[in-house]
């Protein structure tokens, strides 16, 4: 059990938990960085990284993500994959049951994410991997010379609709209001690119096809005109939900995203938060970043306390 104890977990190997494994273990905390995906997390869906300041040319978020953990080994963490159970904290030790091992530690930061919403349109659970995305990176290649839709209104929508565009046939983008929600910049390159057509205030009402998707019903909202299109892949982008099933007692905003301080402590003492699962105005590579570094920081002051009245 000894060897199991940890100064600091941290749970999910994104670029908060990568960050905030590097600066814990740079503190000399004794650092376990645990996943129960794949490591890197939303940002290997990045083709081209071209906002993280000073980081020019610009490098995928595949190659980024890999270069943080090689660096976050490199300063003393250890990485392990497994699927969790649970964690609790039982008077001031955190304890999270996996399928492999239990550990435990001082200290504990939350770096779960999010993950993609559904749309909830009739017919999308039925196509899912035959016609039905939420990963253009991942599977945008398939539809090659294809017509293709994408929904939604963010950076995200608008990202991997230009994406989408240098692969297939026509890209054709609906979101439900009159102005997107995506920043300015995004927004724009998706209504310069001739191979996108943009269709605001329109709903998707069912996706349709026999072994895979062909075609999709939509419907304008103003006018309420309904149309059908053939399109052979619908991508969905309609914003993401906080992978907070392990810490289900904490505190939360109104969209479910888990309330911190700008320490990132979170209501239980010694449990941080970082990244994209944290409620806060602004998610990027580079807030997200910005959060683990400072969750670390916290995390290893409240160790040095905890060590300090001779707790453990
Ligand atoms: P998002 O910003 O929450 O946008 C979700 C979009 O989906 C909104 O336009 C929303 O419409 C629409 N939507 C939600 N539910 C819907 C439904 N049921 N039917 C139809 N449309 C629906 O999500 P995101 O684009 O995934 O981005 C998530 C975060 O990552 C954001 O903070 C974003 O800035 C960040 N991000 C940044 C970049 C970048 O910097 N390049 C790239 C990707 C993501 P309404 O506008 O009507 O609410």
């Amino acid at each position: 059990m000894e060897n199991n104890f940890f100064d600091v977990i941290i749970i999910g190997a994104g670029p908060a938990g990568l960050a905030a494994a590097q600066y814990a273990t740079r503190a000399n905390m004794k650092t376990l960085l645990v996943e129960s995906k794949i490591t890197g997390g939303q940002a290997l869906q990045i083709m081209s990284l071209e906002n993280f300041p000073g980081l020019y040319p610009p490098v995928s978020g595949n190659d980024y993500v890999e270069a943080m953990m090689l660096q976050a080994i490199h300063f003393g963490a250890t990485f392990v994959t497994v699927n969790i159970f649970s964690l609790d904290k039982i008077g001031d030790t955190f304890v999270l049951k996996t399928d492999k091992e239990t550990f435990s530690s001082y200290t504990v930061i939350i770096a779960t994410g999010a993950e993609h919403r559904k749309l909830g349109a009739v017919g999308e659970a039925d196509f899912v991997g035959r016609g039905v995305s939420y990963c253009a990176t991942c599977d945008g290649p398939f539809f090659k010379n294809k017509n293709v839709l994408v929904v939604g209104g963010g950076d995200s929508a608008c990202d991997e609709a230009m994406y989408l565009s240098s692969i297939a046939s026509q890209v054709i983008l609906v979101h439900r209001k009159s102005q997107f929600r995506a920043q300015e910049q995004v927004a724009q390159r998706v209504f310069q690119n001739p191979k996108i057509t943009v269709l605001l205030n329109t709903i998707v009402l069912e996706i349709q096809g026999t072994d895979r998707v062909e075609k999709v019903i939509i419907q304008n909202t103003q006018e309420g005109k309904k149309e059908e299109l053939s399109v052979a892949g619908i991508f969905i982008y309609v914003g993401m939900n906080p992978r907070t099933a392990l810490v289900d007692m904490l505190p939360k905003d109104g969209e479910g995203y888990i309330l911190t301080d700008d320490k990132m402590e979170t209501a239980v003492k010694g449990l941080f938060c970082a990244g994209d699962v944290r409620s806060k105005s602004f998610r990027q590579v580079v807030t997200a970043v910005s959060d683990g570094a400072i969750a670390a920081d916290s995390a290893q002051k409240y160790v040095r306390h905890q060590i300090s009245k001779g707790l453990k």
